[in-house]
Formats: structure tokens, sequence, C-alpha cells
């Protein structure tokens, strides 16, 4: 990947956290006093940590997403990122620019997937006899 592609990737991070951290209540303007060095005026305010800590209990979906966003940035900034955690190829540009937070590569991922279908405990459509709606006939 290209400095300029990883780049590209970063700056998409770093929106969609802006876009979740908007969503549980810390607006642009508290974000944008968060990063500065001076934020004496904020003290009264919500501060990050209890929209952390809001998003955490309402919106764990979301919560998991931030947390995924802020591991991808990490990695960016470590040179770790974009390779698959499961066969340590890297994972295509197209693929991170639609899932920048992704962990693993196309092919793993589809294999993951099987696996999980596979649990016995998954129930498909499927597993409902058609008699039973033929009974109401
Ligand atoms: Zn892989």
């Amino acid at each position: 990947m290209t400095k300029k592609e990883l780049k590209i990737l970063r700056d998409l991070l770093l929106q969609r956290r802006q876009e979740i951290l908007e969503r549980v209540g810390a607006s642009s303007e508290e974000i944008g006093m968060l990063q500065a060095e001076n934020a004496a005026d904020w003290v009264d305010r919500v501060s990050l940590d209890d929209a952390m800590n809001n998003l955490m209990s309402k919106e764990s979906e979301l919560a998991r997403e931030l947390e995924g966003i802020m591991e991808s940035i990490k990695k960016i900034d470590g040179g770790e990122y974009g390779i698959c955690e499961q066969c340590y190829n890297g994972i295509s540009f197209e693929r991170l620019e639609v899932v920048p937070t992704a962990k693993y590569c196309i092919r793993c991922k589809n294999e993951i997937e099987k696996q999980q279908r596979r649990r016995p405990n998954y129930r498909g459509r499927s597993t409902i006899p058609t008699e039973i709606f033929e009974w109401y006939d």
C-alpha cells in the first residue's frame, strides 16, 4: 500500500470516529476543544469520558466500531495496518476503502463467516418444517 492510500484510509477512519463521537453527544466543538491543549473553559461540560461511557452502555455496536477505529489508527501509525490477522497477507486497498477497520483479508473473512454458519446452534429459515404451515390451510 502506498503512503497516499494510507493517508486516505486514515482520514476515513478519523472522519468516522468524529461521526460516532458526535452521535453520542460530544459536539464537534467539544471534540475540537478536547483536542486543543487549553481546555480550561470546558470543565463543567460533558467530558469525552462521559460520552464514551454513555456510548458503551447504550450503543455497544458503535462502541465496538469506535474501538476498531482506534485500533486501526494505532496500526497505521505503527506501520502494521492492512495486514490480515489470520494469514498475514496484505488486505487490498479496495477492501479497506469500504471497510477501513477490516482485520482480515476477504478470503479469510469469507472462511470465518462460513465456519460461523456451520455452528450447530445456527438456525436458518430452512429448519422450520413446511408441514407446520400446511396444517392451517
Ligand atoms: Zn487472510
